[in-house]
C-alpha cells in the first residue's frame, strides 16, 4: 500500500507557511513504514527538533483505479477518518530552500498515524468539520468545505498519474494551526465531536 498526501489544500494553511496557492493539487508519497500501530507512541526522530502536527481528513481506497473521472471518484472509497501528517519542519525548510524532495521531512517511521475509520454514508463530506487537540487544547480546526480541491478532485487528479489500489490512503491536506510537538504530548483527532485518533508523543 501507499500513502498519498496533498499539500497546500487550505488557503489559511498555505498563507501561514507563506506558500503560493496551488492551481492544481500538489501531492507527495509516504511509504507504508509511516503507519503507526494502534496504541504505539510516536517517537520524535533524533535528526529533528521541530516535528509539526498536521491534522488531515484521510480516505481509504476500496478498489483499483486509474484515470478515474471525477464523477465516479466517490465509488472508490467508502470510509473516512483523521490522520496526522507529521512533518520535520526544519528539514522540510532546508529541502524547500534547495529545491530538493521532501521525503526526509515527511516519510520517517510513524509519520502518518491514522484514526479509526467511519463510513462516509450518513455524513456530509462537503461540510465536515475536524480538529486536533494537543494536551486537551484545540490547536487545529478545519472543515472540508474550505478545501481548495475536493476529495473527488484529488482522486481524479492523482489517478491520472498513479494507479490507486485497495488499501491506499489519501491525506487531503491540513488547515492552519500547525505547531511543534514535544515528548509527553497527547494528540487527539476528531471528526465533528467524535474522537477517532489518539497519539502519544515520546
Ligand atoms: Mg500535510
Amino acid at each position: 500500500m501507499k500513502i498519498i498526501c496533498i499539500g497546500r489544500n487550505y488557503i489559511d494553511h498555505a498563507k501561514e507557511l507563506k506558500n503560493p496557492l496551488p492551481t492544481e493539487p500538489l501531492f507527495f508519497l509516504k511509504p507504508e513504514t509511516c503507519q503507526l500501530a494502534k496504541r504505539m507512541p510516536f517517537f520524535i526522530p533524533d535528526f529533528t527538533n521541530d516535528v509539526h502536527h498536521e491534522i488531515e481528513l484521510v480516505i481509504k481506497i476500496d478498489k483499483v483505479g486509474k484515470h478515474i473521472a471525477k464523477q465516479f471518484a466517490h465509488k472508490y472509497y467508502s470510509e473516512i477518518t483523521v490522520g496526522i501528517d507529521f512533518t520535520a519542519r526544519d528539514i522540510q525548510q532546508k529541502c524547500k530552500d534547495q529545491g530538493l524532495p521532501w521525503e526526509k521531512a515527511k516519510s520517517f517511521d510513524g509519520a502518518a498515524p491514522v484514526g479509526e475509520f467511519i463510513p462516509k454514508q450518513d455524513i456530509n463530506l462537503q461540510n465536515l468539520s475536524f480538529s486536533l487537540k494537543k494536551n486537551n487544547t484545540e490547536v487545529q480546526a478545519g472543515n472540508s468545505k474550505n478545501m481548495i480541491f475536493t476529495i473527488d478532485d484529488i482522486i481524479s487528479y492523482v489517478s491520472s498519474f498513479i494507479t490507486l489500489k485497495k488499501g491506499d490512503l489519501i491525506f487531503t491536506g491540513t488547515p492552519a494551526g500547525v505547531s511543534a510537538v514535544n515528548k509527553g504530548d497527547e494528540l487527539l483527532g476528531f471528526i465533528e465531536r467524535k474522537q477517532l485518533l489518539r497519539v502519544l508523543v515520546r
